[in-house]
């Protein structure tokens, strides 16, 4: 087992993990022909998750969208690593990563293990099955693999409705948070896109079942938002079924507190929660499985930070920092300068104080709707339409620029506007 030592390690490559890499390797540079930053991720390219539902709709393409973490690593000058996190020990500063197998669970790469002088967990969260019976058997949208076989699946059942007597395909989703809307609104625009496509005996109605058990959809989010969002579906054609408790899922359908809804699809967007194995890392987690920071990021293990969902952050009245990327951005902004603070032996007694921009939904290509915190309208700054949409993508393209720059990002932006242009926006195969 080879060992290896960094100055920082940053395990999670994501909204959080990527950006302070970055950052660091920026600022840090190399030293004696070595960089002394180490990103870590168990995928071998990046996909800012906020555009996963898009993925899985197939309105965005991840083999295009994905960015190379090797490559990001050479112009921002940090190390890559590929591997999933297998063990970590705060306090020897050690961790390994699990084999990397190939066909067959042959063995390709063995246990690595790698020492560092300060770490940083920035691994992320999954879904929250909240115990239900064969919630398992469901679509997560946890990762980039998630998305891309449920968008194979999508395009089976697109392909059989199109043949089918009844001319109809149903898909149910489990959550109305912004994931579960978002994902609906991309659905119905995947499959506007593909009616325009084909000949219209193949045409097929689309039936979408956002279930939830809350009183309303975007529960977090304020009511007017809700309201709008509700009306935007409905009219789409979407049934919003709100205060259905999903009891248990099975292969084709939903059982609810409400009765039954069948579907050719199932996705579960309902909750987050972090990894189980977080507990065994010898750090304080809380009941979501999240680890445990004070107000400057820092775990309960001295020269180990948290960031992003994997955290729990406090924020104000006993709240934690949402589990949000606009959070994990602003984390890895701070994270970036308190470290580099502390190599010139330095503190930063400034707490993190996360500031809460708004919140926007994407209701499509060219719609969406939210609300702006602060300074542009006050406290809460009603936004729709393509404004509202333009601000969502504004909050990728910032990401994209802290990971690149502003020209790369304009580049690439451009790039990708072209190639939809061209070659279309819904991917087929
Ligand atoms: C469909 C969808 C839509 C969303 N839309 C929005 C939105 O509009 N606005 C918003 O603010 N938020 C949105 N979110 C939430 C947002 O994506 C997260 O809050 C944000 O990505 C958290 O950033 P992070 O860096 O903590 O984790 P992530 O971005 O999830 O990154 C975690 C990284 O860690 C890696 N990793 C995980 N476990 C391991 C391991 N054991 N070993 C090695 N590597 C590991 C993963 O591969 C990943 O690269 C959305 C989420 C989803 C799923």
């Amino acid at each position: 087992m080879a060992g290896m030592h960094y100055d920082i390690v940053i395990v999670g490559g994501g909204a959080g993990g990527l950006e302070l890499a970055a950052r660091l390797g920026r600022k840090l540079g190399r030293q004696a022909g070595k960089e002394r930053v180490l990103l870590i991720d168990r995928s071998s390219y990046h996909i800012w998750k906020p555009t996963l539902h898009e993925v899985a709709a197939g309105t965005l393409d991840a083999h295009q969208e994905g960015l190379s973490y090797s490559i990001l690593g050479r112009s921002n000058h940090f190390s890559f690593l590929l591997g999933e996190l297998n063990d970590f020990d705060p306090i020897a500063k050690r961790l390994s990563l699990k084999p990397i197998l190939g066909e067959g669970g042959k063995v390709l790469v063995d246990e690595r293990s790698v020492t560092f002088t300060w770490g940083v967990l920035a691994i992320g969260s999954g879904s929250n099955l909240f115990g239900t019976p064969g919630a398992e058997q469901a679509h997560l949208l946890e990762r980039t693999e998630d998305a891309e076989a449920f968008h194979t699946r999508l395009l089976a059942a697109f392909m059989k409705a199109s043949f089918s007597p009844e001319k109809i395909m149903s898909v149910a989703i489990v959550g109305g948070g912004a994931t579960g809307v978002e994902l609906s609104a991309e659905l119905i625009e995947a499959h506007r896109e593909l009616l325009e496509s084909i000949g219209a005996e193949q045409r097929f109605r689309l039936d979408i079942a956002i279930v939830e058990a809350a009183p309303r959809i975007l529960g977090g989010l304020p009511e007017k938002i809700s309201d709008q969002a509700t009306v935007a579906l409905e009219r789409k054609g979407v049934r919003v079924l709100t205060g259905a408790k999903v009891l248990a899922v099975h292969a084709d359908r939903l059982e609810t507190s409400l009765g039954e809804t069948s579907a050719d699809l199932i996705v579960w967007a309902a909750g987050v929660k972090a990894a189980d194995t977080n507990t065994a890392y010898g750090l304080e987690t809380n009941r979501g499985n999240q680890f445990v920071v004070n107000d400057h990021l820092e775990t309960s293990v001295a020269d180990v930070w948290a960031l992003g969902d994997c955290a729990a952050a406090p924020w104000v009245d006993g709240k934690l920092i949402p589990a949000r990327a606009q959070a994990a951005h602003q984390q890895a902004s701070y994270l970036a300068k308190a470290l580099i603070a502390r190599l010139g032996q330095r503190r930063i007694e400034t707490p993190f104080i996360y500031r809460d921009f708004g919140s926007l939904v994407s209701l499509g290509e060219n719609r969406g709707v939210g609300a702006l915190m602060g300074g542009l309208g006050g406290p809460n700054f009603f936004v729709e339409g393509l404004i509202a949409k333009w601000a969502y993508i504004s909050l990728h393209l910032d990401h994209h620029r802290a990971i690149m720059g502003t020209p790369k990002t304009v580049v690439l932006a451009m790039a990708r506007l072209l190639q939809q242009r061209v070659a279309g926006r819904l991917k087929l195969h």
